[in-house]
């Protein structure tokens, strides 16, 4: 058997497509675009690559899209008052701040002076509470279990009443997407296990699961004969085992690998996700999502 590859970066496609065509629809009828401001702190390579991405993305949709770059050594009051003028400006409906911050700025404290209704991200305790609660109180869900999730249902996988286990219980990953998936809601309803490090049999638990969701960040944990012949499977895992010259740019680039074993698993599972290619594409994808529902919210037209 050889699986559904489970293609990221077409869901992606689709999904901005549907979000431009309602920024061009609320635009023309409310005469207004989504606003996301993004705050870098300093300059690591790895998060003005982030950032680089997330503003393209932004810009190709039509929202009004504010770079914020300030210097290393900004000091927390600094980066805390300007927080706050982009929570009071109404033509911004997201905010975001680049993690991880520089060792002298707190970075619970930042993340949580974000209004709560800004915070396109998720991450801030109101939306995690919101989400812990369900139904009409949920407002942002955090971009990467958003898009997983949006992965299982476009690719038509019934989550209702499915066993889904989740490897990781990380606040960013593993235990938002077990109370996505848990919600009494359209694509959810699932019944949801969670396991870690302490879990006692790691492999009893993946053998049950009809959607295995793997975050675990360590490569080829779950092995083939652990997957349930037709299963979903969902690999969140970006390790990097090594380099190599890309043909395209003949530049070093990172060798990627998930926390699955996917040459063989893709023989046992019904659909997977490849690395890279499958959850990576979707995080940003969400981020505008979230950014265009902040203004439909404002609007009252969500
Ligand atoms: P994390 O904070 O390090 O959490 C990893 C979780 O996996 C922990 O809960 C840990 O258990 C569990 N775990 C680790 N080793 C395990 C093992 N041998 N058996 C069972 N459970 C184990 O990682 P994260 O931030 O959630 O990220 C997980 C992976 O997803 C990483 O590879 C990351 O790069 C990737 N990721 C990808 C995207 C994307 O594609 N957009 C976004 C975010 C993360 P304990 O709690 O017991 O320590």
């Amino acid at each position: 058997m050889t699986a559904r590859l489970i293609k990221g970066t077409e869901i992606r496609d689709e999904i901005l497509k549907e979000l431009k065509a309602e920024v061009d629809k609320i635009k023309q009828e409310h005469g207004v675009v989504p606003g996301l401001v993004t705050i870098l702190v300093g300059e690591n390579p790895a998060s003005v690559s982030y950032v680089t991405s997330k503003i393209k993305t932004a810009k190709d949709l039509g929202y009004k899209e504010v770079q914020d770059n300030q210097p290393e050594d900004i000091s927390e009051g600094d980066l805390l008052s300007l927080i706050d003028k982009y929570n009071k400006d109404d033509s911004i409906h997201g905010i975001l701040v680049q993690l991880p911050l520089p060792k002298h700025i707190d970075e619970k404290k930042v993340l949580n002076a974000v209004d709560p209704d800004k915070d396109v991200d998720g991450f801030h305790p109101v939306n995690v509470g919101r989400l812990m609660i369900g139904g009409s109180e949920v407002k942002f869900l955090p971009c990467t279990p958003a898009g997983i999730q949006e992965l299982i249902v476009r690719s038509g996988v019934e989550i209702e009443g499915a066993e889904v286990v989740v490897v990781g219980r990380s606040n960013i990953v593993g235990k938002p997407i077990a109370n996505i998936l848990l919600q009494k809601a359209p694509g959810a309803n699932a019944t949801v296990t969670v396991a870690h490090t302490r879990t006692k049999d790691l492999a009893y638990h993946c053998k049950r699961a009809d959607i295995l969701i793997v975050a675990a960040g360590v490569p080829g944990l779950v092995k083939p004969e652990w997957i349930k012949p037709g299963a979903c499977v969902i690999d969140v895992g970006v390790n990097r085992v090594g380099e190599k010259i890309s043909e395209k740019t003949g530049k070093k680039i990172a060798i990627l690998k998930g926390d699955v074993d996917f040459d063989e698993a893709k023989e046992i599972a019904g659909s997977i996700t490849p690395v890279p290619g499958g959850v990576g594409p979707m995080t940003i994808t969400m981020l505008m999502r979230n950014t265009l529902n902040s203004l439909k919210y404002r609007l009252g037209i969500a």
